[in-house]
């Protein structure tokens, strides 16, 4: 079985615990506006030009096996540090049979595996991808459903059941809120998500992702509409005003990943 893979990246910090390689996945059925991977959008590989590059591609096809040996050579970083490997994208769950086989033959070496997930997916394949993560880092964008259809271009009622089903499970989690200004930044979007997350009693931890600009130049270059082209990246008071919002909620809240 071959799979799309769009980036690796070595010794990542803030994709979990610990030194771990980040296996970016391509394809992802959400369109969030404020997306930072736009070049993970479009599930197949990509063939661009461009007057800096040349002719260049997104993306690879690969085997679980051909991961595997890239993985394995920071083995000894992830033992040392506690770390492992997290499959992040675009949306991994899009290719759901490749990520199977792959989080099965990284588990069978003993690696600790996370997955960074928008949740977006079909319950059953939820719900049996999900036995094979120590831990997941889930991101928790609207509360509101019509709110996150318009900017994300869908439902979140699987997420949601999703991630409840995550909780119920015991599973570990760690919900990733970014934080994005006029679209989920206000005190009543932020109440719903506090109050969401209240109810499923074992959400402690909040991971704020203060938006940024760092994603401009990519929407360029790949010739994408940007809906938050003149969107400022939210101030360092804001993103402490949302923080403080939460603690007082009763959540410890850590801002980026
Ligand atoms: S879920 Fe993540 S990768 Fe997909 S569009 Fe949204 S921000 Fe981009």
């Amino acid at each position: 079985m071959t799979g799309i893979v769009f980036d690796i990246k070595r010794f990542a910090i803030h994709d979990g615990p610990g030194i771990r390689t980040s296996i970016f996945f391509k394809g992802c059925p959400l369109s969030c506006w404020w997306c930072h991977n736009p070049e993970s959008k479009k599930s197949d590989v990509e063939n661009l030009t461009s007057k800096f590059k040349g002719r260049y591609f997104i993306g690879w096809n690969t085997t679980a096996q051909e991961l595997l040996k890239e993985v394995e050579k920071d083995s000894a970083f992830y033992k040392q540090s506690n770390g492992g490997i997290t499959f992040t994208g675009g949306e991994p769950l899009m290719q759901a049979a490749f990520l199977s086989e792959s989080a099965q033959l990284f588990k069978s070496q003993g690696f600790h595996l996370c997955l960074d997930t928008s949740g977006y997916a079909a319950p059953e394949i939820f719900k049996e991808l999900s036995e094979y993560f120590d831990l997941f880092l889930f991101d928790l964008k609207l509360i509101d459903d019509q709110e996150h259809q318009k900017y994300t271009g869908v439902s979140n009622k699987n997420i949601l059941k999703n991630l409840e089903y995550l909780v119920e499970k015991n599973k570990n989690i760690q919900i990733r809120f970014p934080l994005i200004p006029n679209i989920n930044d206000q005190t009543a979007q932020l109440e719903k998500v506090s109050h969401y997350l209240s109810g499923l009693h074992r959400i402690k931890n909040i991971d704020l992702l203060p938006y940024h600009k760092i994603a401009t130049g990519k929407y360029e270059q790949l010739k994408l509409a940007n809906k938050m082209e003149k969107t400022k990246e939210a101030d360092e008071e804001k993103i402490e005003n949302v923080k403080l919002f939460f603690e007082k909620k009763g959540f410890q809240v850590k801002i980026g990943g």
